[in-house]
């Protein structure tokens, strides 16, 4: 008896639980080795109802998937991505714009309280990369970076198939790289952050001021308080040919031809992907993005390949380049739940 429990332990699959806790949603998912999606849990907890409701709820959703699988499937892991600055060594969240009252909260120490288990906590767009390297446009890489344009402007680099921390856990931000010297200021103290010209907010923003010079009449309908939502019906609007709304999105293309500059002269990477909400806009920006990395980077000019493709659908008629020693800039194929996976994924990877 006592070998056939062995052995059939020996047979169990061992899968992992990601957590990506959002500014409005949390979602939890059991992933296996396999990449195989055992169950997948969006909670409608509002972070407004404060942290201890978030951390109990989050806490009591996991133990849920871990209590089901516990006989079917070995745990290898959880891990948790999280918006904003973690301290790496002491899995205290330092500063989050989406959580709000969050700062310097032991978040890795509570929920480990609550679960009487390890956690390994990332930041959300690491963790987003590392999706993108496991399961999506970077799979077949083992070098990547990924820019994510939401409601800011977050990054993430994979080298070796890992994520890259630098020294503090603060590798990354490719949102602060300057794109314009004495631009609009930035959360984080400099100005003319990219986030400040590529970001969902910024593209409100940009509307905003498009407006109060007059002659924008299209995106004066396009106001409200939502920046992923609103910088949506501003690329509405730039789809069906509203020259401000054009102009707003080939702006935000030239800030990300300048930060992709900068990391392809710097870096030298096969694969940069670009991700989250305002990526859906891809149509709108990217051909301004490729003028823009074109002029401003030898070593993209030097290995570019012939045509840069536009839409979701020649993503994977992009990735054919790698044999021959070519710079892919493509968009993002997991959506939402890059993050997700990733965070699974770290967990699998142990840590
Ligand atoms: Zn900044």
């Amino acid at each position: 008896l006592s070998w056939a429990i062995s052995n059939q332990k020996l047979k169990m699959t061992t899968y992992s639980i990601g957590v990506d806790l959002g500014g409005t949603n949390l979602r939890i998912a059991a992933v296996d080795e396999q990449a195989q999606l055992l169950e997948k849990v969006t909670l409608g907890t509002q972070v407004t109802l404060g942290r201890d409701r978030v951390m109990d709820d989050m806490g009591a959703a996991i133990r849920r998937i871990a209590d089901k699988y516990e006989r079917k499937a070995s745990l290898a892991g959880i891990g948790i991505g999280v918006p904003g600055i973690i301290d790496m060594q002491t899995g205290m969240l330092r500063e989050s714009p989406n959580l709000p009252g969050w700062a310097d909260y032991p978040v890795r120490a509570e929920i480990e309280k609550r679960l009487g288990t390890r956690v390994i906590l990332e930041n959300d767009a690491n963790a987003a990369a590392l999706g993108e390297k496991w399961l999506g446009a970077g799979r077949d890489f083992d070098d990547m970076a990924m820019i994510t344009l939401g409601t800011g402007v977050g990054g993430g680099l994979i080298l070796g198939g890992r994520i890259w921390h630098g020294m503090t856990g603060m590798a990354g931000e490719f949102g602060h790289i300057a794109v314009e010297p004495e631009g609009h200021p930035c959360g984080c103290g400099s100005r003319g952050c990219a986030e400040q010209y590529a970001s969902a907010t910024a593209v409100v923003r940009m509307a905003r001021e498009a407006i109060a010079t007059g002659g924008a009449s299209g995106l004066l309908r396009t106001t409200s308080s939502d920046p992923e939502f609103s910088a949506k019906a501003v690329y509405n609007l730039a789809i069906q040919g509203d020259e401000a709304a054009k102009e707003i999105f080939r702006g935000v293309g030239r800030a990300l031809g300048i930060v992709l500059a900068a990391l392809v002269n710097g870096l030298n990477l096969p694969i940069y992907v670009i991700g989250g909400g305002v990526a859906s806009a891809w149509e709108a920006f990217s051909p301004s993005m490729f003028a823009e990395l074109q002029q401003r980077s030898m070593v993209y000019a030097a290995a570019a390949p012939p045509v840069p493709a536009v839409g979701a659908r020649e993503a994977s008629a992009q990735l054919e380049p790698r044999r021959s020693g070519k710079t892919i800039i493509t968009r993002a194929l997991l959506g939402t739940d890059a993050g997700l996976y990733g965070a699974a994924r770290l967990a699998l990877q142990g840590g």
